[in-house]
């Protein structure tokens, strides 16, 4: 088996490069080729001497996806259905607003939290993403954007997948993602969004790297969010909110909650009332989001007026709170749509 290399964050590359023996340099120079030019050919790697090429080509590999579909939409926003090695493909979708690009990236092969209102979770998890397969997508939403005359300037992981369900694969992708040599995001640039894994939150607090946090909270009672997040019997809404409370936020950071509004099961006024007090607990903002239906959802959205009136009333109790526009559900690439459609042109495997 040849060693990806495309997965290591540069600490791990450069480990890697001092076993076999090669000069402290090539670390860097690897490192900036694969994730800072965004190349995946060893003989294209011109500043390495053909025969150094020749015997790394054979001992090492870099991780690739391969550009299966593009689906496009009015607004601008396109959805990339990519394939892995082994032949699953994952969805990533880029979202231009007026002053910036953001791409959503997956982080499983499916998921296994369960969401009811989620396309995602009807698939089941297959596997995680390595981080090398996780930088790949952004390689192709590098492409994508100077195709188009602009920047990627935000990453949200917001895709397929929990996050924190593939923990490391997830952290070691921010680390090559933040790295001057690669990429070279901010920590401001790049949010985890998370169904809301309270182990995974715990290990984070401990971790030197703050990122932005999103939290799916969905419900203000662990009746509802239960009923419809499966994931929350394992991690109950009062635990999640305290370790939001503890999180140790750097200075002029808050957490975003999302909430997806759902017509009947948690819209009413009462709901609105509790999650404004919530997001008063914490440094937090809100982000509301209407349902996207899909295929076989079990739910609707609420009405338009309906929606603007819960969004008042948590506003009126001082809370910042953004209804955010649902951008390319027409190619089911909006929030919770993320799912592969059986189609003649699957690859199969
Ligand atoms: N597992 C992570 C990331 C993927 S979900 C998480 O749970 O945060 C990304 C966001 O899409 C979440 O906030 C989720 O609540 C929202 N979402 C899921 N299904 C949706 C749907 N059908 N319509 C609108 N938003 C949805």
């Amino acid at each position: 088996m040849k060693t990806a290399v495309s997965s290591l964050p540069m600490s791990a590359l450069q480990a890697l490069v001092a076993k076999a023996g090669l000069e402290r340099f090539r670390a860097d120079q690897i490192f900036s080729w694969i994730h800072g030019r965004g190349v995946t050919r060893w003989d294209a790697m011109t500043n390495l001497a053909r025969p150094l090429r020749e015997r790394l080509a054979e001992e090492w590999m870099i991780e690739d996806l391969v550009l299966d579909r593009q689906l496009d939409t009015e607004d601008g926003t396109s959805k990339l259905v990519l394939a892995t090695g082994d032949g699953h493909r994952i969805e990533t979708v880029l979202i231009p607003e007026e002053r910036k690009l953001t791409q959503c990236v997956s982080t499983q092969v499916g998921c296994r939290m369960g969401c009811r209102f989620c396309a995602t979770a009807q698939l089941g998890l297959t596997r995680n993403l390595t981080p090398g397969e996780i930088v790949a997508q952004v390689r192709h939403g590098v492409a994508w954007a100077e195709a188009h005359g602009m920047r990627l300037s935000n990453l949200v992981y917001m895709g397929m997948g929990e996050p924190f369900d593939n923990y490391d694969g997830t952290l070691d992708s921010v680390r090559i993602l933040l790295e001057p040599l690669g990429r070279h995001f901010s920590t401001r640039k790049i949010t985890i969004s998370t169904v809301g894994h309270i182990d995974g939150l715990s290990r984070l607090s401990r971790e030197d790297l703050q990122v932005n946090l999103a939290v799916s909270l969905n419900a203000t009672t662990q009746q509802v969010r239960e009923t419809i997040m499966p994931a929350s019997k394992r991690w109950p809404l009062q635990a999640l909110l305290e370790t939001l409370r503890r999180f140790p936020l750097e200075k002029r950071r808050r957490i975003t909650l999302e909430y997806v509004l759902i017509d009947g099961v948690n819209d009413s006024d009462e709901d609105a009332e509790r999650l404004a007090s919530i997001a008063r607990s914490m440094r937090s903002k809100v982000n509301l989001i209407r349902l996207n239906p899909f295929v076989g959802c079990p739910f609707s959205p609420p009405t338009v007026k309906r929606t603007e009136r819960f969004e008042q009333l948590v506003r009126a109790r001082n809370v910042t709170v953004i209804l955010r526009r649902s951008r390319g559900s027409e190619i089911a690439a909006g929030c919770g749509q993320l799912a592969l459609q059986p189609g003649p042109d699957r690859t199969s495997h």
